[in-house]
């Protein structure tokens, strides 16, 4: 894909206009490209790719947030860069979460025996997590829809499953996947993270796993980086991109699509593809038809999450492993990984590179924030790991433009299709199950998703 201006743009020899060049925008490109079609993404920012980028600091490639790939070997995500980038892009798994509760440090337990020996809760936690644990492990999907209108939290306590410590950990847990606490997050949503599971297995399966237990860590990261993935899409996708293209209005006419206006040049097309956000949209769809303008006012209440992220360059390695550690107690939760010790190319030789998360925290600053990060416990988990520090890098931003909340989980979500003929959305908040970037690559999906329907 060339960069052009947009007195270049020859619209004869698009086949796909697509509005806004995030995860979804690009990854729906590339699946279009393999099918053969030309497209042009309008971008409104200097550069493609979103909340989807890296960049350098001092030497240090920084991701935009910690971006832990989740379902490595399963998901949508790398399925698409695998399938779709020659050659296929190299994934470096993870080795485990590891939630530290004061002094304690416990795995999530996958079987019978492990949660017996639980080292972050008594006996009557651990019969309590046992139950709870049975119960979700062997618990369908369809039973698990049943949920989706109540929170997590409602969900557990439901069930009798009050332990404080369990209930911490799996809100440390929640947090990071559904970007809101368990009182708020969606029951379905939350049951789907812990099982980690789009699919149904079989009973014995699951009674096997419950039994055995089962070392199915399926999260990781990409050697190259988030900077290598964008580049390497950008450069297969078949068409052009203009930078700083605003699209302030999508038109419509008698249901159907006709075009676009970009920077008051109007760009008349049959097919486009939105990757703008949902709540941005009742501002750019202008339509007399009450059945139209309902649809997307419908999804302008859509709640995103906000994260902060601090990255730190170290002159040596003090972590050196890739642990997902989560911190539960001292609060709040924090999410810490070495992102060097998958990829050593994103900081200089025989340093390391730490990513440090949280969700923000409503009423404090940034300084504030940082201070919470570094404070007490992240000195105890790893001792001398401030006096290394010769990089210092915050980013806040949202962390996530859906959060997976009882009304908006991928069941309620209106998936690529709208009533307008020829306009469709991708991006995290359009459907799609999973967190992040593989909510945008399921809103892209193949055939049997915007490719299929586009093409049927
Ligand atoms: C801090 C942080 C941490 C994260 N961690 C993870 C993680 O660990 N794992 C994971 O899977 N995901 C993670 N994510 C989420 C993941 O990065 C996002 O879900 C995904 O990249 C979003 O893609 P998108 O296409 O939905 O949206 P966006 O990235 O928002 O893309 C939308 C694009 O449209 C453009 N645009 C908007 N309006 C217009 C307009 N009017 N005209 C033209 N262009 C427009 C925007 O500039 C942008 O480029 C994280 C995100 C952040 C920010």
């Amino acid at each position: 894909m060339q960069e052009i201006t947009l007195d270049q743009v020859d619209l004869s020899k698009y086949d796909v206009i697509i509005a806004g060049g995030g995860a979804g925008g690009l990854l729906t490109a590339l699946a279009l490209t393999a099918e053969g079609k030309c497209v042009l993404v309008l971008e409104k920012a200097e550069r493609l790719g979103g909340v989807w980028n890296s960049y350098w600091v001092d030497g240090y490639r920084v991701d935009q947030g910690l971006h832990v790939i989740t379902r490595v070997t399963r998901g949508a995500f790398t399925k698409f860069l695998r399938t779709y980038l020659s050659p296929p892009p190299k994934f470096v798994l993870h080795e485990g979460w590891h939630f530290r509760v004061y002094d304690k440090v416990g795995t999530i337990p996958s079987s019978v025996g492990e949660t017996l020996r639980w080292p972050l809760t008594g006996w009557r936690g651990r019969l309590g997590l046992l139950r709870i644990g049975a119960k979700i492990k062997t618990m369908r999907l369809e039973e698990m829809k049943k949920y989706k209108d109540i929170s997590f939290l409602e969900f557990m306590q439901s069930k009798g499953a009050t332990n404080q410590v369990m209930l911490d950990v799996m809100q440390s847990a929640i947090y990071l996947a559904a970007g809101v606490p368990i009182s708020e997050a969606s029951a379905y949503e939350a049951l789907r993270t812990l099982k980690d599971t789009d699919r149904e297995s079989s009973k014995l399966n699951s009674a096997k796993r419950l039994l055995l237990g089962s070392r199915e860590y399926d999260e990781g990261y990409v050697i190259g980086g988030m900077e290598e993935l964008i580049r390497r899409t950008i450069e297969t996708i078949n068409g052009d991109y203009v930078l700083n293209a605003s699209v302030n209005q999508i038109h419509e006419q008698n249901g159907s699509v006709t075009g676009c206006t970009v920077s008051g040049t109007t760009l008349s097309h049959k097919c486009i593809v939105s990757n703008i956000p949902l709540w941005a949209m009742p501002d750019i769809v202008k339509s007399e038809n009450a059945e139209i303008v309902e649809f997307f006012n419908l999804w302008s209440n859509m709640k995103p999450t906000h994260g902060i992220t601090l990255w730190l360059g170290l002159n040596k390695v003090v972590i050196g492993d890739r642990k997902n550690r989560v911190l539960v107690h001292p609060t709040p939760n924090r999410w810490i990984v070495s992102i060097s010790s998958f990829d050593p190319s994103c900081a200089p030789m025989g340093k390391e590179l730490v990513a440090i998360a949280m969700m923000k925290i409503h009423g404090k600053n940034k300084n504030e924030m940082v201070e919470i990060m570094k404070g007490n416990g992240l000195e105890k988990y790893h001792p001398g790991i401030l006096d290394n520090v010769e990089m210092e890098h915050v980013q806040m931003s949202y962390a996530t433009r859906a959060a997976l909340i009882p009304g908006q989980t991928d069941l309620d979500r209106p998936g690529p299709r709208t009533p307008i003929k020829g306009l469709y959305i991708v991006g995290t908040d359009t459907a799609g199950s999973g967190v992040g970037l593989q909510q945008a690559a399921q809103s892209a999906a193949f055939r049997d998703n915007i490719i299929g329907i586009m093409s049927g």
